[in-house]
Parts: C-alpha cells; structure tokens; sequence
C-alpha cells in the first residue's frame, strides 16, 4: 500500500468509536418491515448525519409501491457527493429495513448493547453493520483525499426483505442506477468481509389449486376430493421433479453448497374448511373439500431458465389431467427473479479482489447468494451490470435471534471500502 492509503487505513482505526456509535443509532431506528416502520426517521437521520459531512441528499419516497401508504410511507434516501474532477461515480447501496424480532432472544433486539467486540440488534448484521461500514469507509476517504475524481453515492432503501419494489426497484426505474449516471455499484450485504458475491440465483412463485366437488364426509364417493387430488400432484413431485432437480448443478459459486442445485420448497399447504380462530371449541363438519392450494418457492440456476421452470411444473399438472380422472387445476404465477450473475472480470469485483487482497493479506472467496437481495433490481431494471455484494457480518446470522455484527470486521471492511474507492476514483500512475 501507499504512503497515502496507510493514511486513510489509520484514519479509519481511529474512527472505531464512531462506527460503534452509528451503528448503534441505526439498530435503534426499528425499521420492521412488515409493515415498513420509521422509514423516513431512519432517513432523516442518515440526511443529518450525510449532509454534515458534504453530501447532497435526496428523499424519495415510492408512491403506490406495494406496501405504501400514508401510515407506512416507503422512504428512501440518495446521498451525492461530487469531487472535484470528473470520473466514475461509485455508488454503496444498503437496505434499511429488518425483519421481523421472533423469540429466543437474550439481547435487547434495539438495543444496540455492545459485547465482546460485537454489537447486538435486529438489523446488526443485516445490514445496518454494513450501511454503517460504508459510510465510515466514504467519510474518511472524503477527508483523506477531498481532491478525488469522480462521485461517491450512499442510498439507504426501503423493502429489501420484502422484494425491494418500494426501494431498490423504484430508484431503478426513476433512473437511479442507469449506467451513464452510476458506474460501480457495492451492497454491504452480510457475506464476510473476504468474500465477494457476485449474484443469486433465481425464484419462480407460484400456486396451484386442484378443484373437486363438496358433499358430505360419510359419503366421499358422492364427492370429489381436492385434497387426494393434490396429494397426487404432491407424489409426482417426490417421484419425478424434485430428482431431476437434484441432478442440475450449477457453475454458479453459490453458498451453502446444497444450494447449488435447484430447489423448491412448498410453503404452504391448504384444502378443506378454512381454520378456525384459536378459542373456537367446536368440532369440524364434515365436508368433501372442493379446493387445495399449495404455494412453491422454486430457486433456479443460472443455467435454467423462466420457461422451463414454469413449463415443466406445468407439464407436470398437464400430465396428471391426462391420466387422473377428474383431475383439474389452476396454476397462478406469484413472483418470478432472474438470476443475476456479475462478471468477474467487471472491474468493481477486480477492484474489491485486490482491496481484500491488499487489507486482509489473502484472496478473496467468490461466492453467489441462494437467494436473492436487490442486485436483480439493478440488474433487470437499471441495466447496470457492474454491481456485487461485499460487506462484513455472518451470513448465516441474519434474520436469527442475538443477531450481532462484529467491530472488528466492520473496520476490515470499511478499510476493503475505502481502499476500493482509492482505485476507483483517485488517478492511478
Ligand atoms: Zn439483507
């Protein structure tokens, strides 16, 4: 490293105590998504802190995106600052909500209590630790080199955990991430603070309901049973489709390992007479169901593709109203992502490889996400290709109780940050 970037390195060991404390504030905002709380408190907050230090901001907030509403408005924030030269413009986008609290936890979940060398609270790891690491990152690259070339962009958006359509998706299609205006993106999703994320796979949602006929329960033959219908479906499944998924294997460096093969879960499960509420004492009727539904959550490959996802369940279905008497069904598309896979050869990834390289003194993992983050927003809809996930925290802790974020790795990857800025934005000799 230069003269100049063990400067910044130092600057940033000396931030440690200001990192803490953002972090800390940032768990204390409960942004609990559902239903999308203190979006725009946790926004006026960065606008205070970001403005401080030069940056231009701008709140936006994403009119009629699922989800929003005058109770539970889907703010985001922009954060600009231009240097003093032209050059690209890098641009560290983080998710600002968390998710739901669930049980078994030992911590405050917004508390922010520091221990042991790590900070704990819903959203510690995912990603507020990482939106904190990013800005320290930028701040002391700011003050270090306030001659630098180029801009330097922090967005903090709404609905990452719920799909991203009132933050992520809308900065999108606004123009936000068009590739003449941005040029590398880095999301400071928890996946190690050695490792770089080039992608996801992909998900396809749907549900599909069998149709019988109701009649009573003593005489099932005068009926017609949704749910042995389905139950068909459900063995075609085991027999054939979740095989030959097993047998697809993708190039892709997705981690966990099982998850690279395709995969579907059912999520759901529902034929018959509605639940009733907790205190309902009584007994059911007895009734022959007419509907069962079931939701599937299929992730897939990069190597697969939409319409073969969708074309072979739907085959499948076609298959049993061929050879099952009475078989009929509704198959309804939910949801459906592509997956998105960065090139590693695109230049923020050879940017972050030799910052790990150059900070932590090893190479870094390569690795794809099984599920997807707001990349394929960015991707699909901003047409920008050159974005990865690299911030710091434990993947597998996100979403858990005593979720908690390490200091330490949040330096580490604040200093991955800022040295990849000292390639990006200032003149190479
Ligand atoms: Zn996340």
């Amino acid at each position: 490293m230069s003269v100049d970037t063990d400067r910044l390195m130092i600057r940033i060991q000396s931030m440690r105590d200001e990192l803490i404390q953002l972090t800390q504030d940032l768990i204390r905002i409960p942004t609990l998504n559902p239903p999308g709380d203190c979006y725009r408190d946790i926004c006026d907050y960065l606008d205070t802190r970001l403005t401080r230090h030069g940056f231009d901001t701008q709140l936006i907030r994403a009119h009629g995106a699922p989800g929003d509403s005058d109770k539970f408005p889907r703010w985001n924030i922009v954060a600009h600052k231009s240097g003093h030269h032209p050059g690209d413009c890098v641009h560290f986008n983080s998710h600002t909500d968390v998710v739901e609290v669930g049980h078994g936890w030992t911590f405050d979940p917004f508390g922010g209590e520091v221990h042991d060398g790590k900070i704990y609270g819903r959203g510690a790891c995912d990603m507020k630790g990482g939106l904190a690491a990013s800005i320290i990152a930028a701040e002391a690259f700011i003050a270090e080199f306030p001659d630098f070339h180029g801009a330097i962009e922090i967005s903090g958006t709404a609905d990452e955990e719920s799909g991203g359509y009132g933050g992520v998706a809308h900065l999108a299609e606004q123009g936000f991430f068009a590739p003449e205006r941005v040029q590398h993106v880095i999301i400071p999703e928890p996946l190690n603070k050695d490792r770089i994320c080039l992608g996801h796979r992909g998900g396809w949602w749907a549900e599909i309901e069998t149709f019988g006929e109701i009649a009573h329960g003593s005489m099932p033959f005068l009926g017609d049973c949704a749910v042995r219908h389905m139950g068909a479906v459900l063995d075609k499944f085991e027999s054939d489709l979740f095989p030959a998924m097993a047998a697809r294997h993708t190039d892709m460096p997705v981690v966990p390992e099982g998850a690279r093969s395709s995969t579907m879960n059912i999520n759901s499960i529902h034929g018959g007479q509605p639940e009733q509420p907790e205190d309902y004492t009584g007994l059911p009727a007895h009734c022959v169901p007419d509907s069962c539904r079931i939701v599937i959550d299929r992730r897939y490959l990069a190597e697969e593709n939409h319409a073969q996802v969708s074309g072979e369940v739907k085959q499948l279905l076609q298959d049993l109203a061929q050879n099952r008497e009475n078989f009929r069904f509704e198959m309804r598309e939910l949801n459906h992502v592509a997956p998105s896979m960065t090139d590693r050869a695109a230049p923020v990834v050879s940017t972050v490889d030799r910052a790990i390289h150059d900070v932590l003194g090893k190479a870094p993992d390569y690795v794809a996400s099984p599920g997807t983050y707001d990349q394929k927003h960015i991707d699909r809809i901003g047409k920008l290709k050159n974005c990865i996930a690299y911030g710091p925290g434990i993947l597998e802790l996100a979403h858990k109780p005593d979720e908690y974020i390490g200091i330490d790795d949040m330096i580490d990857s604040a200093k991955v940050m800022a040295h990849s800025l000292t390639q990006l934005l200032l003149p190479q000799e």
